[in-house]
Formats: C-alpha cells, sequence, structure tokens
C-alpha cells in the first residue's frame, strides 16, 4: 500500500540530510519534491499545494528548535500534517440507537456487498450486536444472491423481498422485521450503477428520506484515485453522508483517494477494507496511515 508514495517522499528528505539548518532554499527544494510526490500518487491538485504550503510555514517557523536535525524535523511535520490532512482523530459510527439503522451508499464494484457483511460480522463479534442485512437492490438478483451467501456466512438474517421492485418499502418493510424480531442493527445495502446517474440518486435519497438512517457510509474503491474523490462529492451533495468506506487498500492502490477525500469532501474515513475476506476490515486510524506512509 502507498510504496511508491513513501519511497518518494523518503527520497524527499534527503535534500535535506547533511543540512545544517532550515533554510527556505532547502525546505523549498524539499517540498516542490514531496508535492511532486502527491500529486504522482493521484492526490487533488488543490490539497498538495495547500499541504506543502502549511508544511513549508511550519518548517520553517520551527526553525529555532536546532536541536533537531532539519530532515528529522521535516518528517515529524509531514507526518503530523498527513495526519490532519486525514481527519486528525479516529472517527467512530454512530450506531447507540437500537435498531441502528446504517445505509450504505455508493457506486457498483466499489465493495457495498463485501462491507455490509464485514461490518454486519465485525460488530456481531465486537459489540455483540443482532445484525439484520438488508438487500435493497431491486434490478440485480444477483447482487440479492451475494449478500445471501454473506450473511449466511457469518450468521446473520437477511432480509429481502424477491418479488418488490420498491427498495424504499422494502427497508421499511426491514426495519419493522427487525423492530419485531429484535435485532437491534440494520445494514442496508443498496443498488449501485457503474457511474452516478440520476435515477439511482433519486433513490438512495428517497430510501434516505423514508428511514432516517443514524449512518449513512459512502463506499468507495480506493484504486480509483482521482475518480473516487470525484463520485464522493456528487454523493456527498446529495446525501450528506456521515463517513468514508475506502475499499481495496490491499492492492496497488497509490493513496491520491486515501489523501484527499477528507479535506475535499470534508467527512472522516471511517472504515478501510483491506481484502475480499470477511475479516478484511479495519477502523481508520489517521495517524497509523501516517506512519505507513513515511514508513
Ligand atoms: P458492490 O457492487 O459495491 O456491492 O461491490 P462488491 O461488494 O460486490 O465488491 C466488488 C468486488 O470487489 C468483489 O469481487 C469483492 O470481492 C471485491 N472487494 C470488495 N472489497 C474489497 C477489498 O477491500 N479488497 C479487495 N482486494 N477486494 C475487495
Amino acid at each position: 500500500m502507498f510504496d511508491n508514495l513513501s519511497e518518494r517522499l523518503e527520497r524527499s528528505f534527503k535534500i535535506l540530510k547533511g543540512e545544517g539548518k532550515i533554510t527556505e532554499i532547502n525546505v523549498a527544494e524539499t517540498l516542490k519534491d514531496v508535492r511532486k510526490a502527491l500529486l504522482d500518487a493521484d492526490v487533488n491538485y488543490k490539497v498538495a499545494k495547500t499541504f506543502t504550503d502549511t508544511v513549508k510555514e511550519k518548517a520553517i517557523g520551527q526553525n529555532v528548535l536546532t536541536a533537531v536535525k532539519p530532515s528529522q524535523l521535516m518528517v515529524k511535520i509531514v507526518h503530523d500534517e498527513l495526519t490532519q490532512l486525514m481527519g486528525g482523530e479516529t472517527a467512530e459510527i454512530d450506531i447507540n440507537a437500537r435498531p441502528a439503522v446504517i445505509l450504505m451508499s455508493g457506486l457498483q464494484g466499489s465493495g457495498k456487498t463485501t462491507f455490509s457483511g464485514k461490518l454486519a460480522r465485525m460488530l456481531k463479534a465486537k459489540k455483540n450486536r443482532k445484525p439484520l442485512l438488508v438487500a435493497c437492490d431491486v434490478y440485480r438478483p444477483a447482487a440479492i444472491e451475494q449478500l445471501r451467501v454473506l450473511a449466511e456466512q457469518i450468521e446473520v438474517p437477511m432480509y429481502c423481498e424477491l418479488d418488490s421492485k420498491n427498495p424504499v418499502e422494502i427497508a421499511q418493510h426491514a426495519i419493522l422485521e427487525a423492530k419485531a424480531k429484535g435485532y437491534d442493527l440494520v445494514i442496508v445495502d443498496t443498488a449501485g450503477r457503474l457511474a452516478v446517474d440520476e435515477q439511482m440518486m433519486n433513490e438512495i435519497a428517497a430510501i434516505k428520506e423514508a428511514i432516517n438512517p443514524n449512518e449513512i457510509l459512502f463506499v468507495v474503491d480506493s484504486m480509483t484515485g482521482q475518480d473516487a474523490v470525484n463520485t464522493a462529492k456528487e454523493f456527498n451533495e446529495r446525501l450528506d453522508f456521515n463517513g468514508v468506506v475506502l475499499t481495496k487498500l490491499d492492492g496497488d492502490t497509490r493513496g491520491g483517494a486515501a489523501l484527499s477525500i477528507r479535506s475535499v469532501v470534508n467527512k472522516p474515513i471511517k472504515f478501510v477494507g483491506t481484502g475480499e475476506k470477511l475479516d478484511a476490515i479495519d477502523q481508520f486510524h489517521p495517524a497509523r496511515m501516517a506512519d505507513r506512509i513515511l514508513g
């Protein structure tokens, strides 16, 4: 994950090795390199520029701390700023209500259904919750089947209405079913399209309106870089979601989505998906991610 970015940043800091102190000139040179590394990792242009401007200001401001070597000081400042860029603190999901209702949104193939299964499994095991998985895709029977298979694997009940063409009603009925049967966590998986379209947006907005979820998560494939950020913006404008799930971080991801989404959309990344298996889910910790990026 982010191997290329890590290597490039490490090389940028080498510019400062052997320098006695931080100067406008050697900082500018280092940060030009850092900015290039970020852009090559598909970080949003404005985000990369603001990032290096902030680091520059801090580095020059902290120049007085002569006890610390310039390269070490730069690594620390970059680490802190990367952490801030990714949201600073770890963002929790709000599932205090019983039942708590979580609505999944995102494009087809982003990993929504897989993540629904992962989250149900995790909250069942770690928080002792009783999840109900809900299939709201009325267009693709294969999607319903996929959720059914996942639900069986993790031994969680699954709600669907094979004859219905009304996802709003399915979601509403599922919540009634959860209340009647004592399930305290409802995870609603919705239909996705290959690109953002008006019908999909209207449909998921109507589901949101009808069920008033405690959490709306936007699931996105981290491999798609800037596209991930643009899609996040479009979904956020319609749904005002609570958090982002970045999937496929186990792949050859360059890092752009992880580093840009928070500041472009102003919503935290809450979870990451790190594999196809159902235990490949982690809470997102900005500082730990910065550690990994800087190696
Ligand atoms: P949906 O259309 O949004 O519901 O997406 P799916 O859950 O069906 O996932 C699409 C594909 O991505 C499937 O082949 C999943 O196994 C795969 N997938 C989902 N999450 C991850 C992940 O974190 N890492 C990897 N490598 N593959 C994933």
